[in-house]
């Protein structure tokens, strides 16, 4: 039925960059025997997956939305999609992207972009844009997706979907095609708070091959998201509001939203106050230094001789270095460019204590305030996004208003803690879904799934 629905969309959404009707078809049937045969199967098998094009997988190509990766098929598994498999859930196909994870509108993608399936006229979010609609439109029941500044949660609220991004450390990032490695972790894109906590109970956990995998016995998140629907869920749960993340910047019908629901969580019994961080307010500037720095040390394997694509220059001798810069110069698009040049720019001699070293002082200010306002509050929220899902071309021509859009979910990402995006209805302006972002302290995801599952 999902195959069904992709082929009657998805010419018109693009949410996937390949489909894999005939092995997802086959690993179906295999699940339905092994459940004949009386096999004790998981929650989860025989569901059917969308992956994000970012996550290598053996058996499709894997691109991360980028010319550069054109054909790619890695000769292993992410470890997430392996424990996917395992678990005997169903792959699809893998879904759009901005290219390298770079963006919020999936605009960036080098195979053009996916829409809004609420509006088709508008952008799905991103970087995951694919993922998210693919869940929206009913194409797929559950996705992955990497954040590493909102990637997962931003598509989310855009598209009315959950969204949660781990604790750093919580899911492995083995085969998750590396943006910026302190900050990049995968998590889960659904529709509902329990389903995301089914996957994420699937992918989560200690893996050897990632070197920041935490070690830490986790809870059930399925658990934990089951105790939010009992009654007085909320009560006494002490909900901080980020001053900074509220207010003035927003659209009317996302601070009208959010506000109802601040509303809705005094009535079940939670404590709702405010609490200041006050050094959010640099978090963007901080990320756009470390991010290009991350990212252009880790696209450097980009080099025409182990991934992709090669592109012979078109005159002149056949130097590595010239072979290297003709598939640099047609592989990548205008916005890994400028992040590559910002990013080495930033880490060159001279300025690495001037940029990368002061954003790293930003970036331990930002954990403290989070320190500071968990000593207080069990979860913080905001919405999870300025806007609803703005239309295509709105924001392409200017990064830096790209860039904003980003405001709320990167606190999360430099500080490690966990966010999860849940949907809290339609703008009245627009009619398009706004999110709630809710956040806690690192290794506490499972008070997420509680939290959103009675807000939910
Ligand atoms: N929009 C952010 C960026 O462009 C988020 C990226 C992400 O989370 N992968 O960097």
């Amino acid at each position: 039925a999902h195959l069904d629905r992709i082929s009657e969309v998805d010419t018109d959404l693009h949410a996937f960059l390949h489909v894999s009707g005939p092995a997802a078809l086959a690993t179906a049937a295999r699940i339905d025997a092994q459940r004949a045969a009386g096999e004790e199967l998981g929650p989860l098998a025989g569901v059917p997956i969308a992956i994000k094009d970012v996550l290598a997988t053996r058996d499709m190509p894997t691109t991360a939305g980028s010319k550069i990766l054109e054909g790619w098929v890695p000769p292993y598994d992410a470890t997430v999609v392996a424990r996917l498999r395992a678990a005997g859930l169903v792959p699809l196909g893998k879904t759009n992207m901005d290219e390298f994870a770079m963006g919020s509108s999936t605009e960036h993608s080098a195979y053009g972009p996916t829409r809004n399936p609420w509006d088709r006229d508008r952008i799905p979010g991103g970087s995951g844009g694919g993922s998210a609609a693919a869940v929206s439109a009913f194409e797929a029941p559950l996705a992955l997706g990497s954040d590493t500044g909102g990637s997962i949660r931003q598509p989310a609220a855009v598209t009315g979907s959950v969204g949660v991004k781990p604790t750093y450390g919580g899911v492995s990032r083995y085969g998750a095609i590396a943006l910026a490695s302190s900050l990049d972790q995968v998590g889960p894109v659904s529709r509902t708070v329990y389903d995301a906590a089914l996957l994420h109970d699937v992918i989560g956990g200690h893996d050897p091959l990632d070197s920041t995998s935490l070690t830490d016995a986790w809870p059930s998140m399925a658990a934990a998201a089951r105790a939010g629907l009992a009654d007085g869920a909320l009560k006494g749960l002490r909900v901080g509001v980020i001053k900074e993340l509220s207010g003035s910047g927003f659209q009317a019908g996302v601070t009208q939203r959010f506000a109802e629901t601040l509303a809705l969580l005094t009535a079940a019994g939670a404590e709702v106050v405010e609490v200041s961080a006050p050094n959010f307010e640099y978090a963007v500037a901080a990320y756009y230094l470390i991010l290009p720095a991350e990212a252009s040390s880790n696209l450097a394997r980009f080099d025409s001789v182990r991934f992709g694509i090669r592109v012979n220059p078109n005159e002149g001798s056949l130097t590595s270095e010239r072979v290297m810069a003709a598939t640099r110069e047609a592989g990548f698009g205008p916005e890994v460019k400028r992040r590559i040049i910002l990013g080495t720019y930033a880490l060159s001699t001279g300025y690495y204590d001037a940029y990368y070293g002061s954003a790293q002082k930003v970036r331990t200010l930002i954990q403290r305030d989070f320190d500071a306002a968990f000593a207080q509050v069990d979860v913080l929220v905001s919405p999870s996004a300025p806007t609803t899902a703005f239309k295509f071309g709105e924001k392409l021509d200017d990064p830096m208003a790209m860039y904003l859009n980003d405001v709320t979910t990167i606190p999360a990402n430099l500080a490690g803690v966990p966010g999860m995006s849940v949907p809290i209805g339609l703008a009245p302006e627009d009619g398009l879904p706004v999110g709630l972002q809710i956040m806690a302290p690192a290794k506490a995801d499972a008070r997420l799934y509680t939290v959103g599952a009675a807000i939910e």
